[in-house]
C-alpha cells in the first residue's frame, strides 16, 4: 500500500496500491472510513487523492478501460456487478481528454453511492475503488514502479543536486515526454544551489598538463584537432581515464587521454564503449591495459 501525495509533495490520507497487468495496471484507491466503531477515520482525502491520481494518469496519456467497487462486500459479487458506469462517461475513456477531473471524480461519487444503494449493505459511502488502466509502458514495469511513479507528479519533482538521482529522473520524463502526453516543463527561475559533499577523485594536474602537452592540440581517439579553441587560445580537449577512477583505474599517463568532448562522451556512454576504449589503448603506445580493482 502506498501513501497518495499532493502536488507540492505533501502527504495526504489517501492509501492506494497497484496490482500489474497485462497492457496496464489495476489501480485500487482505498475507501474513506467513518469513525464508526471506535476506529479512527481512515483516507479522509479520498476525493483528493482520486482527483490527483485521474490527472496524474490524464499525464501519462493512460487509458481508464474499466471501473469496479472494490470493497470487501462488493467483492462477494460477481464481477458484471461490481462494474460501475459513471454518468456522462464512456469506458474506455481515455482521461486526457477530460477537462474537469472534478467533474469526473463526482460523477463516480454518485455511480458508487447508488451502488451501495442497490446492494442494500451498510457502511461506506465512499467504496473501494478499482480503476483498471490501459498504458503499453506498463507492460515493463513492476507494480511497485508503477506506484512510485503514479505517487509524484511531474510539477512536484524537486529539482536534484545529485548526478546519479538526475540522470534517473531525466530518463523518467523522456519517457513521460515519449508518452506524448507531458506538458513542456516550465524549469527554474532561480536556480537553487547544493554544498552537498560529493565523492569526487582528487586529480592530479601535472598528469593532465603532461598529456594535453602530449596530444598537443589533437583528439587521441580520433585524431582530430580539437573542435574549438580555449578562452587562452588553447585548442579544448578533455583527460580521460581509460580504466576510470571508480574501477580502479591509477591517475598515471599510461591511463590518460586527450580526448576531445565528443570522443570523451562516446567512452563513457556509447554503447560501443569497450570497443572504442580498447581501440585507443592499442592505438597509443603511452596507454596500458589496467585491470578493474574495485
Ligand atoms: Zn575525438
Ligand atoms: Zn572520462
Amino acid at each position: 500500500m502506498y501513501n497518495s501525495y499532493d502536488e507540492k509533495g505533501d502527504e495526504l490520507d489517501a492509501k492506494y496500491s497497484v496490482e500489474s497487468l497485462r497492457g496496464g495496471f489495476d489501480l485500487i484507491i482505498e475507501s474513506r472510513g467513518g469513525s464508526t466503531g471506535g476506529r479512527p477515520p481512515r483516507n479522509t482525502d479520498y476525493a483528493r487523492a482520486l482527483v490527483l491520481h485521474l490527472r496524474r494518469m490524464a499525464e501519462f496519456g493512460m487509458v481508464l478501460d474499466d471501473l469496479q467497487v472494490a470493497s470487501s462486500d462488493a467483492m462477494r459479487l460477481p464481477e458484471k456487478k461490481r462494474k460501475i458506469q459513471p454518468k456522462g462517461y464512456t469506458l474506455p475513456l481515455e482521461l486526457s481528454t477530460v477537462s474537469d477531473f472534478d467533474e469526473l471524480r463526482l460523477a463516480i461519487g454518485r455511480v458508487t453511492g447508488e451502488h451501495e444503494t442497490k446492494s442494500k449493505k451498510g457502511g461506506n459511502r465512499t467504496k473501494r475503488l478499482r480503476l483498471r488502466m490501459r498504458w503499453t509502458d506498463a507492460s515493463s514495469m513492476s507494480a511497485d514502479s508503477i506506484a512510485t511513479m503514479l505517487a509524484q507528479s511531474d510539477s512536484s519533482e524537486e529539482p536534484t543536486g545529485d548526478p546519479k538521482e538526475l540522470s534517473e529522473r531525466v530518463e523518467r520524463a523522456r519517457n513521460r515526454i515519449r508518452s506524448k502526453k507531458a506538458a513542456p516543463p516550465k524549469g527554474q527561475e532561480k536556480v537553487p544551489r547544493t554544498t552537498a559533499a560529493s565523492d569526487r577523485y582528487i586529480r592530479d594536474p601535472k598528469v593532465i598538463a603532461w598529456v594535453l602537452e602530449e596530444a598537443a592540440g589533437n583528439c587521441e581517439n580520433c585524431g582530430s584537432p580539437a573542435p574549438f579553441k580555449r578562452i587562452d587560445g588553447e585548442g579544448f580537449l578533455e583527460v580521460h581515464h581509460v580504466r576510470p577512477l571508480g574501477e580502479g583505474g591509477p591517475d598515471i599517463i599510461e591511463n590518460a587521454a586527450a580526448c576531445c568532448p565528443n570522443c570523451h562522451r562516446r567512452l563513457h556512454h556509447d554503447s560501443a564503449k569497450n570497443r572504442i576504449r580498447r581501440k585507443l589503448i592499442a592505438s597509443i603506445n603511452r596507454l596500458k591495459d589496467f585491470p578493474v580493482k574495485i
